[in-house]
């Protein structure tokens, strides 16, 4: 074939006009990592921007200068929590050392589905430094996610085979009549996974909390008595540690006792706290989770690897892979070649081609060690303690929780109002601070109350931001008062 292409027209003309490309791009992303702390919190995405995303589309391809400007113009328009002043839900603020394994990873492209190569060595390296974390034995399997939801739906996947002897991967679950626990305050990814699994949300019970927003552990052996004695099959039960509201952790040694007395599955929802495991402060509140069965978490929230990266984690790897492994004709094990490196991700988990999410993760904490990550989640725990003192000491606020780790609820307070009133006030004051891009807090209802809520898993935030916020907050409310006075 004569006229075939000499080169594939996918690759540079000139390498080293791209190579300059890549250093300007390079030079571009560590400008906006440097500059984290300055400029709006939040800003929407302005029109132009977004008519411009579409029509990139259309002329496509673009010239060099174009394809890299339109990539370089969206930098100011991400979720904000690369700023020290974003405190709202539960997102980790990455770090700009996230920059080098990204580039290796893009320039590796590998599959980590399975085969013999060095995404999956890392991964199993990863894998048992977990384990050891958590004290789960090194025996114990795990997998690399996008996040706790999809860690949680693999964890329970497990669980609900095992308990109902596998059979549930040919036949189904009809009729299984399951049921599952957790806590009023867990995270809907649990009810979730409950429907992804067929079981349906209605499997899973909401036991009630104590005042410590715990779950109250009386009131879950009543609920396993009483489904029992309906007939029912409890299999498993799922503990929180740290809940998005207010960041309580579940009496993990309580749970564990109760799961194994009753012969369930113990889960723990640790999506952030679990990685205060790390810290001097937050570990002994974990106490119990080294009994766990499985821990779902999150490495892209308090250990600020950049998104997305959440991990599950397994104490009986046979248990796991006989949820997961189907090996047919064209993805068969082999001794040799680039077909062994046995097990394979892919018996551990939903998806065969996966990306080598693992190497950020790995390289994330070689390059801070867990005493560095585990003091900045002390910092945090600090500075939201501090918080919490000047909320209690201004007149104008009041607090709606307690504090147990990285959340701080409170409200404004006026004279006159009704509760209705003052939880429209109150939401109205956080989507200001959001949209004036001082402060980015979110809302939740805290005993029916609508408070500010303020997340602290960002290791940029200093005190003086805290002040801003308040500050803010004071300046804000008036205004936000009139209007909502004069609707
Ligand atoms: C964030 C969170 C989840 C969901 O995790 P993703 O990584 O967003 O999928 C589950 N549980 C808790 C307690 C969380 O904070």
């Amino acid at each position: 074939m004569t006229d075939f292409p000499e080169k594939s027209a996918l690759e540079p003309d000139d390498w080293a006009a791209f190579r300059q490309r890549a250093h300007e791009t390079l030079d571009r992303a560590l400008d906006r990592l440097e500059q984290a702390g300055t400029g709006s919190v939040w800003s929407p995405v302005p029109k132009d921007v977004e008519s411009q995303l579409e029509q990139a589309l259309v002329a496509a391809p673009l010239e060099a200068d174009a394809c890299d400007a339109a990539l370089a113009s969206l930098l100011p328009y991400g979720v904000g929590n690369t700023h020290p002043r974003f405190l709202g839900w539960v997102h980790g603020s990455g770090t700009p050392f996230g920059l080098l394994p990204a580039m290796i990873e893009a320039s590796l492209n590998a599959n980590c589905g399975g085969r013999d190569h060095v995404g999956l060595k890392v991964e199993r390296a990863l894998t048992a430094w977990v384990a050891e974390q958590f004290g789960f034995p090194q025996t114990a399997s795990g997998l690399v996610v996008t996040g706790t939801s999809m860690a949680t739906v693999v964890a329970l996947k497990v669980a609900r085979d095992a308990a109902l002897g596998f059979a549930s991967r040919e036949t189904g679950v009809d009729g299984s009549k399951l049921v599952a626990y957790t806590s009023a305050e867990a995270h809907a990814c649990n009810a979730r996974a409950l429907d992804i699994l067929g079981l349906g949300t209605s499997a899973l019970r909401k036991i009630a909390v104590n005042g410590a927003f715990r779950m109250d552990l009386s009131a879950l052996k009543s609920a396993i008595d009483r489904d029992r004695a309906a007939g029912l099959v409890p299999f498993a039960v799922i503990g929180t540690a740290g809940t998005v509201n207010t960041g309580a952790i579940d009496d993990l040694g309580g749970l564990a006792v109760i799961a194994e007395q009753e012969k369930l599955w113990f889960h723990v929802d640790g999506a952030f706290a679990a990685s205060g495991i790390l810290s001097d402060e937050v570990a002994p509140k974990l106490r119990g989770i080294e009994r766990a069965h499985s821990i779902a978490f999150d490495f892209h929230k308090w250990l600020h690897v950049n998104y997305d990266a959440g991990f599950v984690l397994v104490r009986d790897e046979d248990l796991h892979r006989r949820t997961f492994s189907t090996r047919p004709e064209y993805l068969k094990a082999a001794e040799r070649g680039l077909a062994a490196g046995n097990p394979w991700p892919v018996e551990f988990g939903p998806e065969l081609s996966r990306g080598f999410r693992a190497l950020k993760v790995w390289a994330h904490i070689a390059e801070f060690g867990p005493q560095r990550l585990g003091a900045a989640i002390s910092e945090n725990c600090q500075l939201v303690r501090t918080l919490a003192a000047l909320v209690d000491d201004a007149p104008s606020l009041e607090r709606l929780a307690p504090v147990e780790t990285s959340i701080c609820c409170f409200r404004y307070r006026a004279d006159g109002l009704t509760e209705s009133e003052l939880d429209a006030l109150n939401e109205e004051i956080v989507v200001r601070l959001q949209e004036t891009g001082v402060a980015a807090p979110s809302t939740t209802k805290v005993n029916g109350k609508l408070a500010i809520r303020v997340n602290i898993t960002n290791h940029r935030t200093r005190e003086a931001d805290l002040h801003v916020l308040l500050g803010a907050i004071d300046d804000l409310a008036p205004e936000a008062l009139a209007q909502f006075r004069h609707t």
